[in-house]
C-alpha cells in the first residue's frame, strides 16, 4: 500500500554547508548547519526535537519544515550465518533494500543506489523489476544509520552492490560517499567504501579523473564480449574492450590502487575452465583482484556451479598474476542477494493480500 504521509524534504544527505542553506530562512547563526549533521550523523538523532543544545522554538520550525529519516522497515530477516537483511519502504511506497554481513570485525553493509535496475542482467532479481528511481543520497545514507541502529554494530564496510547502478545515479552515490566517509560524521574510512559497476564507462573515466579514494568494482561476469552481451545486455553499449581500457586507466590514475573484478559463477554458462584462461589473458595487464561468487539461485533458470566445477575453474586461474578470491555465500537461507528479498516479499504479497491485482 502507498504511503499518504505529507513528505517533508530530508536534510540526511545533504553537507552542513547545504543544510546552513536549507534553514537560512530561519535567522539562525552559521554554526548551525554543523550542529544538525552532528546530531543525524554522529548521535543518530531520529527527530530535531531531540536536538537539545538548538533552541525549542527552532527545533519545532525544523521539524515542521524538514525529516531526518524517511525509510520505513517493511522486513527483517537475519540469517543463521548472522547476515541480516532489510526491506525498506520509501515515502512514495517504493522499495528497496541493504544486507549487512558480519565477518568477524569487519560489518559490511549491502546499500541500494536506485530502485529497481534498467540493466537487465539475466541472473539478477533486481533486473526483473525493472527501474522505478534514483535514491536521493539521504536515502542511501539512512540505509547505513538504520542498519547500525537496529543490527547495534558499527559498520565498517560499504559496498554499493545492492540494487541499481551506482554509477546511473553518479552524483547522488558520490554525494552519499563523502557524507559516510565524513571524519566529522560516521567517518567510514575512504578504502573500505567500494562503488560497484556493472561497466558503465563514461562514468568509470570521469570516477578515475576525479579521483575519488574510494574502491572500484567492475561487475564482468564473462569473460569474453559474445557471452557478456548474452548475460548483460549493457555490454552492447559498453563493450568488453573499451571496459577493460576504462579499467586500465583508473588503476594508472591510482598508482596505489587496485581494481576488483566481480565475477558470478553460473553453471554451465561462464564457469569452464576455459572462461578461467581467457580471464587471465585479459585481466593480466590491469592490476586487479579477482572475485569469483557462486551464484544464489533465486529461480531465475541459473544454478551455481558445484564444488568439483569451480575447483576445476580455478586451476587455471592459480598461474594469474592477480589474486583470486571465492566468496562464501553468506545468508543463503534469507536469499540475501541482489533484489531477492523485495520479489520474494513481493510475490507473498501478492498471494495474500491481492491475489487478483497486479503490483506494477
Ligand atoms: S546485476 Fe546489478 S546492474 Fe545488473 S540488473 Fe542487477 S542490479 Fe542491475
Amino acid at each position: 500500500m502507498k504511503s499518504t504521509t505529507v513528505h517533508r524534504p530530508s536534510l540526511l544527505g545533504e553537507t552542513p554547508e547545504a543544510i546552513q542553506q536549507a534553514i537560512a530562512r530561519f535567522n539562525q547563526p552559521r554554526y548551525r548547519g554543523k550542529q544538525i549533521y552532528k546530531w543525524m550523523h554522529l548521535k543518530n538523532a531520529d527527530s530535531f526535537l531531540e536536538m537539545s543544545d538548538l533552541p525549542l522554538a527552532f527545533r519545532q520550525q525544523l521539524e515542521a519544515h524538514f525529516a531526518i529519516k524517511t525509510l520505513r522497515l517493511v522486513v527483517r530477516e537475519v540469517s543463521r550465518d548472522g547476515t541480516e537483511k532489510y526491506l525498506w519502504e520509501l515515502h512514495d511506497g517504493l522499495r528497496m533494500e541493504s544486507v549487512l554481513i558480519p565477518d568477524g570485525q569487519r560489518v559490511t553493509l549491502c546499500i541500494s543506489s536506485q530502485v529497481g535496475c534498467a540493466l537487465d542482467c539475466q541472473f539478477c532479481a533486481t533486473g526483473r523489476m525493472g527501474f522505478s528511481r534514483n535514491l536521493t543520497s539521504g536515502e542511501i545514507v539512512e540505509q547505513v544509520l538504520r542498519a547500525q541502529q537496529l543490527s547495534g554494530r558499527r559498520i565498517t564496510n560499504i559496498v554499493f552492490m545492492g540494487m541499481g547502478e551506482p554509477f546511473l545515479n553518479y552524483p547522488r552515490v558520490i554525494q552519499a560517499a563523502r557524507i559516510l566517509g565524513d571524519p566529522e560524521g560516521l567517518a567510514i574510512a575512504n578504502k573500505r567504501i567500494t562503488i560497484s559497476t556493472s561497466g558503465i564507462i563514461p562514468k568509470i573515466y570521469q570516477f578515475a579523473r576525479e579521483k575519488h579514494p574510494y574502491g572500484l568494482a567492475i561487475s564482468l561476469h564473462a569473460p569474453n564480449q559474445a557471452l557478456r552481451e548474452q548475460i548483460m545486455p549493457l555490454a552492447e553499449k559498453f563493450p568488453l574492450d573499451e571496459l577493460l581500457a576504462s579499467a586500465r586507466f583508473y588503476v594508472a590514475q591510482h598508482k596505489r590502487l587496485r581494481i576488483t573484478f566481480e565475477y558470478v559463477l553460473l553453471k554451465g554458462v561462464n564457469d569452464e575452465p576455459a572462461h578461467a584462461r581467457e580471464l587471465v589473458r585479459i585481466l593480466s595487464p590491469i592490476r586487479c583482484k579477482l572475485n569469483l561468487i557462486p551464484y544464489n539461485d533465486c529461480g531465475l533458470g541459473f544454478q551455481a556451479p558445484s564444488e568439483e566445477r569451480i575447483q576445476k575453474f580455478l586451476e587455471p586461474l592459480l598461474r594469474a598474476p592477480f589474486t583470486v578470491t571465492v566468496r562464501r555465500n553468506r545468508g543463503n537461507d534469507i536469499q540475501a542477494a541482489c533484489g531477492q528479498l523485495y520479489v520474494k516479499t513481493e510475490a507473498k504479497k501478492r498471494f495474500i493480500i491481492q491475489p487478483a491485482v497486479s503490483e506494477s
